[in-house]
């Protein structure tokens, strides 16, 4: 790596020249990097806008799931057909499917052998577990923490190999050559965020040949949110340079508490907690699921599934199912503007004589579970106690006795199965540019439980094959370079000029923010009409003509802030517009959403028209969106195309043909 400085628009910037910029330290970034290295390119670096930031760093839940091919027991398993298990979620391309399940064994050991603590027999077994979506028993887990576990290991590997981490640099430009045809990726302009107050506001320019973009998932985009705070993602400054997006339509969501985020699934739900709302201030207190249940026995059931049921799911609304407590809650919250809350202390009145369950009203499943798991007695709190006391130490642990209080709720935006486009060895269609991990699109409509864990070491590990086998060159001179980064650099030097000219006036870049978070928590999450989206992209595009005018700031500390927001507005846009594309082509309710059908049904009487909808019945799932922004001409245009995704491929797997072809290194191409 060299290290020069040039001067633009009387600024002195330093300039890191080197073959390839990791950009992340998610479970996705470090297991690239550390890949690159093991593979022979060394002349890496890593950039974070903090080593502990991020979604695998900071998240978990009650058994967080990691995803891979059988190694254990007599249950019959292969590479096929798990890429076939992937493939079928509807909506995925089935190369990327297939080297996901092919990969997987490899990635999972490599994670065993640096220490990531997943369990195995007394045979070296490393035993299973049925997730959703799984048809086997390939689940695995390392506990609670599985991700955290996994970005600890990875960097120690990193650190023990001496790899460059420019820890606490926010990147918020990706230069290209602006070819139009086969633009590529020259480089990142970031700004290191302990000198936002130096002489040059922090700006520093990366120079290379290759980006691996481990930026984690958009989170910073809603309001209601189980991501970690600390994830905001970058979504944006890689649509605005070119960057296609597919299956943007395409994320989860469920319920969870929101002072601390966490998921509330399994456990928390099968203990039948009392739901309760109340208006803004905390006053007039009610049970409302009771308003829409038939009987109370149906509404315990539906609390009790939740439990397994965890996402949001359309097809898990009828009949009392159990996303219509999702439904509800999201009713309360963004209809009745109340707030709603878990209360582990009492049991729900509906259904309890003198505040004591009557448990024989519940289903035969609930009722068998709850029996033999010896819970047929008390309040909430006691079952949980029972079942699961780590339960409640996670939440006295982060501050919150729910022996003494409620639980704050949402329904929150979780993971995105779509997000930028990649080819089958996770290149961008902008070139040179490897968005992995959950940046990267891999999924569709549905994917197995812990295929995002999966899916961060396979991409990382593809992206740095293909980059060590083709993309070795050095990168571009550095005149070249200035050349044809110059007017990018001063595009975003501009916006923090204009931004800076504010600067001392009392501060509204979070008000800026918080109302645009609202937006997307109102028309681009789980519920969604094709009204709410057009209005929803019109007051975004509104937000981002004004940007540079309307936001003020106290001091230069908060230009990252500044171009976190508007990453979070160009993100949202493009996601708004591929939904609302979606539902003009006529796309309904599947995946983890519902999408307003004037045609459909009401879930339930006494629910707003908002909620009327009908399912999908496949008519998209063997066809992916793909959304491209082209704001050359500041018209923030967006061009979208559904195209028929590629089959799981049938290879010619005779031995001596393969081996000729990887020795004339035919491979990696
Ligand atoms: C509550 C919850 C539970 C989950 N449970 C599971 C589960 O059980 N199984 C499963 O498979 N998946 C699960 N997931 C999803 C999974 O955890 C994530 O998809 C995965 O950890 C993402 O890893 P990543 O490396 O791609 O991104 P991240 O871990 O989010 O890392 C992104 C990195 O990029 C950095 N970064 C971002 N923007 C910039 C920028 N502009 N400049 C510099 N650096 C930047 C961040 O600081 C961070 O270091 C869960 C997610 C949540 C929220």
């Amino acid at each position: 790596m060299d290290k020069s400085t040039v001067n633009i628009k009387g600024y002195d910037i330093d300039v890191y020249s080197l073959n390839t910029v990791i950009v992340g330290t998610g479970a996705a970034g470090l297991n690239a990097a550390d890949s690159l290295y093991n593979l022979g390119q060394t002349d890496i670096a890593i950039v974070t806008e903090g080593i502990n930031m991020g979604t695998s760093r900071n998240t978990g839940s009650d058994k967080q799931t990691y995803y891979k091919l059988t190694v254990s027991g007599d249950t019959p398993d292969s590479v096929k057909e798990m890429a076939d298990t992937l493939f079928s979620g509807g909506s995925m391309h089935g190369d990327i499917a297939l080297a996901e399940a092919s990969l997987s064994a490899k990635s999972f050991y490599k994670l065993v052998d640096i220490g990531v603590p997943f369990p195995h027999n007394k045979y070296g077994e490393y035993i299973g577990y049925k997730t959703d979506h799984d048809p086997r028993n390939r689940a695995t887990s390392a506990g609670p923490l599985t991700s955290k576990f996994m970005t600890e290991k990875l960097e120690v590997q990193v650190k023990n190999k001496g790899i460059k981490i420019f820890d606490g640099y926010l990147v918020i430009g990706i230069l290209t050559d602006g070819d139009s045809e086969g633009k590529r990726s020259t480089g990142l302009i970031a700004v290191n965020m302990d000198e936002m107050n130096g002489k040059n506001m922090g700006f520093t320019l990366f120079n290379c040949t290759n980006i691996i973009y481990a930026a984690g998932g958009p989170a910073g985009m809603y309001k209601t949110s189980v991501y970690p705070e600390s994830q905001t993602g970058a979504s944006g400054i890689a649509f605005e340079a070119g960057a296609k997006g597919i299956n943007l339509t395409e994320s989860q969501y469920g319920i969870a508490s929101i002072k601390f985020r966490w998921n509330l699934s399994g456990t928390y739900q099968q203990v039948l907690p009392r739901y309760v709302s109340t208006d803004k201030d905390g006053n007039d207190e009610k049970e409302f699921l009771e308003e829409y249940f038939e009987n109370p026995g149906k509404m315990l059931d539906a609390i009790f599934l939740k439990g397994y049921q965890w996402p949001f799911d359309p097809r898990k609304v009828d009949g009392f199912g159990s996303s219509i407590i999702d439904i509800l809650v999201f009713n309360e919250i963004q209809n009745k503007g109340r707030r709603v809350y878990l209360d582990f202390m009492q049991n729900l009145s509906w259904g309890s004589k003198d505040g004591e369950i009557d448990f024989s009203i519940l289903s035969g499943e609930a009722y068998v579970y709850l029996k033999n798991s010896k819970v047929l007695f008390g309040k909430p709190i006691d079952r949980l106690a029972k079942m699961n006391q780590p339960a409640i130490d996670l939440y006295t642990g982060n501050g919150i006795d729910l022996y003494k209080e409620y639980l704050e709720i949402a329904v929150c935006a979780q993971h995105n199965n779509g997000g930028l486009m990649g080819n089958s060895w996770w290149e961008s269609n902008l070139r040179n540019f490897f968005p992995v991990g959950e940046v990267n699109g891999t999924f569709g409509v549905y994917r197995p439980g812990g295929s995002a864990l999966n899916s961060t070491q396979v991409g990382s590990f593809r992206a740095a094959q293909y980059i060590k086998h083709n993309y070795k060159r050095e990168p571009e001179n550095i005149d070249r370079f200035i050349e044809v980064s110059k007017k990018q650099l001063e595009d975003k030097l501009d916006i923090a000029l204009d931004v800076m000219q504010s600067a001392g006036e009392e501060s509204n870049i979070f008000e800026i923010r918080n109302r645009a978070l609202e937006r997307m928590s109102r028309y681009g999450a789980h519920i969604r009409t094709l009204q709410g989206c057009i209005e929803g992209i019109a007051e975004c595009a509104g937000d981002i003509n004004t940007f540079t005018d309307s936001v003020k700031i106290g001091s230069a500390s908060e230009l990252p802030d500044v171009f976190r927001t508007y990453d979070i507005l160009v993100s949202q846009y493009v996601y708004l517009y591929a939904i609302k594309e979606y539902i003009e082509k006529g796309g309904r309710s599947r995946g983890s959403y519902l999408v307003r059908d004037e045609n459909g049904r009401l879930p339930m009487e006494g629910l707003s028209e908002d909620f009327r909808f009908s399912l999908d019945d496949g008519a998209f799932s063997d066809r992916a969106f793909e959304v491209e922004l082209d704001n050359s001409k500041g018209t923030l245009d967006v061009k979208v195309s559904c195209n028929n995704v590629r089959p799981v491929p049938v290879e010619d797997n005779w031995f001596e043909n393969v081996w000729n072809d990887y020795r004339n290194d035919k491979i990696v191409k």
